[in-house]
């Protein structure tokens, strides 16, 4: 009998503060969900942990049913109704009776009236079928939550920032379930938090105390002690109960696994509990950011100057049209500066409807409020000649999200004579060179590039880069935790209390 094996993704980092809505359709990389077996011409051969649930499935021969495959920008809660929508397949998968369900989630998900997507997703599924194994991958922004372990079998997070390890994730949870299917090991896991928010951007493993957990993680695995060790920094901007960092570690209770996945989940962490202030952001005025690159810039290092405008993210539910940063910019008069992207439907409409080679004058960006951190959303005049029109569309080249292709929507190039600012219909974080090769602007070239992201523009911008320089603008992701006004978050908790 050929195993029966369901694989299912749904992810949403949902940032609490954010002005974006998440609508069904968000789901999908601007397609929308898919449901069935169009999922697998979808996602197979992709860098995603689905694509590796796909892989292994068919090292087995076993039939794969794929309810649901649904992803979004990070934006504010999704209604209770679209979530039926993503997870009432699974259920139905589920039901008509399978050997394992592989899923492949966020971590960080918030329904309007459910602080822990992911804890009731794997809930629902036990309750359908108390036995059946349950592998999950999360990414490396997750709150996790006591109920998605107790129902999981198997969890596994990403231990990269830029996420270039997803495949990889997908790979250790299946293949750690499957062995369980084979009868050859029985996992049992262990989790735990601690008290503290990391600020996003302090994630990443070559820039605070990450790395040294990180390490700490990839060593017990590679000892054989324990199967899979994962570190989660949390997602400071969900603000749920559960919003901290954590740990969970899988072992092999038949090899004395309970102890040592404790051992393992408690020395990191202690480890990140004992260097928690390296966990905090500091960030320099904005004027002295873009002086600095502008300095850095003049100096002529023979390849582009990044300015990086974290706190307007769409990669983490920013509304990516703030224009502090660009304001900034062309107020110290950088020369050689490509900026992408700013997010403006309806300046690309104006620059569609004026056309190639026309000059034209738009109040740019800022269209969106941020009421939950007290912002009002604040338009940049600004005139230059529309310099491209595209349909927004490339496929990813880099090494996050290879092979997937993106959606912007339509979108102008807008010159200024000293800027080339890439505007798109659709949100958009630039990690890969195609949202600005793709509008003909070599980004090689450029003396500097201004990109609206916080860590993932290292993916495929950071090899090409002399600089690197971050700039405090403003928006929904900014890295100071102390604009967010929580009303669910746990407390005490550093860096916001004394703890
Ligand atoms: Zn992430």
């Amino acid at each position: 009998m050929r195993p029966r094996y369901v694989l299912a993704l749904v992810k949403h980092e949902t940032n609490t503060f954010s002005p974006i809505a998440t609508p069904l359709a968000s789901f999908g990389h601007g397609e929308g969900p898919a449901f069935g077996p169009e999922v697998v011409g979808r996602y197979r051969n992709t860098a995603t942990p689905l694509a590796a649930y796909i892989d292994l499935a068919l090292s087995r021969n076993a039939e794969i049913v794929t309810p649901v495959a649904a992803e979004s920008w990070p934006s504010n809660a999704c209604s209770r109704a679209t979530f039926e929508t993503l997870v009432r397949p699974i259920e139905d998968a589920v039901h008509a009776g399978c050997d394992a369900v592989f899923l492949d989630l966020h971590g960080a998900m918030v329904v309007d009236d459910c602080d822990d997507a992911e804890g009731e997703i794997v809930r629902r599924i036990r309750a359908i079928a108390p036995r059946i194994p349950i592998a999950v991958s999360l990414d490396y922004h997750t709150n996790l939550s006591g109920e998605l372990v107790d129902h999981a079998t198997v969890i596994a997070g990403y231990k990269t920032y830029p996420h270039v390890d997803m495949a990889e994730t997908g790979r250790l949870a299946g293949s750690i379930l499957l062995r369980a299917l084979d009868g050859e090991i029985e996992p049992v896991m262990a989790w735990g938090s601690r008290p503290m928010l990391a600020s996003i951007m302090r994630h990443a493993p070559e820039d605070g105390p990450s790395g040294e957990i990180v390490a700490m993680a990839r060593a017990a695995e590679a000892g054989g002690r324990v199967l899979a060790a994962t570190w989660l920094p949390s997602f400071p901007h969900a603000d749920t109960p559960h919003t901290a960092v954590s740990a969970v570690v899988v072992a092999d209770a038949r090899r004395g696994g309970r102890g040592a996945a404790r051992e393992v989940c408690d020395r990191m962490l202690d480890l990140a509990w004992r260097r928690r202030a390296g966990f905090d952001h500091h960030a320099p005025p904005l004027a002295e950011s873009v002086a600095r690159a502008r300095t850095l810039g003049l100096a002529n290092p023979g390849a582009p100057v990044l300015l990086i405008d974290h706190c307007d993210n769409c990669g983490s539910g920013g509304a990516q049209d703030a224009m502090k940063v660009v304001a900034e910019i062309l107020a110290q008069e950088l020369d050689g500066v490509a900026i992408a992207p700013i997010r403006d439907p309806v300046a690309v409409e104006t620059m569609v409807a004026a056309g190639v080679g026309q000059r034209v004058r738009l109040a740019l960006g800022g269209r969106t409020d941020m009421p939950a951190i007290g912002l009002s959303g604040r338009p940049l005049g600004i005139e230059g000649t529309v310099a491209r029109i595209t349909d927004g569309e490339f496929t990813v080249t880099g090494p996050m999200y290879t092979g997937i292709r993106m959606t912007m929507g339509r979108t102008a190039v807008l010159d200024t004579g000293r800027a080339k600012i890439v505007v798109t219909s659709r949100p958009h974080e630039p990690f890969d060179l195609g949202v600005f090769t793709h509008a003909g602007i070599d980004p090689r070239a450029q003396r500097y590039l201004m990109l609206k992201s916080r860590i993932h523009y290292r993916a495929g911008f950071g090899p090409i880069a002399a600089h690197i320089v971050e700039c405090a603008g403003e928006g929904v992701t900014n890295a100071d935790l102390s604009v967010y006004r929580y009303r669910k978050l746990t407390r005490p908790i550093h860096p916001l209390d004394a703890v």
